[in-house]
């Protein structure tokens, strides 16, 4: 857990966060502020700064974090309209969270 870390507090359950999902190592749950009818975060447990922190060693868990938003997509039925699963990747890439986190938004109406 990184002090100071909103997103370690979270997916450490300090929160008292509603998790759509939990493994052992990430969690799920809506985003707070949602740009589309569903928003979620899809969020490692382990402090990890950004996809640019990413090393070799962290194949497993990105893979895993790609594989429960299409479990999650299925679940919260956007798999068949479509959804995006979106990194922002530091400050200019609109990064404002700096505990790694994956995107999945979808929902419009037709
Ligand atoms: P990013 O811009 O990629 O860093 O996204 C951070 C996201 O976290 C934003 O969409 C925020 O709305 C969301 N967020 C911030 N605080 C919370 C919170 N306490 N619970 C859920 N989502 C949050
Ligand atoms: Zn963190």
């Amino acid at each position: 857990m990184e002090k100071d870390c909103l997103f370690c507090k979270i997916a450490n359950g300090r929160m008292n966060t509603d998790f759509l999902f939990e493994s052992d190592n990430v969690v799920v749950f809506r985003d707070i502020n949602p740009h589309a009818p569903v928003h979620l975060l899809i969020v490692p447990k382990r402090h990890i700064r950004s996809i640019n922190d990413l090393t070799d060693k962290d194949d497993a868990i990105l893979a895993e974090m790609i594989t429960t938003g299409r479990r999650l997509a299925k679940q919260e039925n956007v798999n068949v309209s479509g959804y995006k699963l979106l990194f922002n990747v530091e400050k200019g890439g609109g990064q404002v969270i700096f505990h790694l986190h994956l995107h999945l938004i979808g929902g419009w109406k037709k």
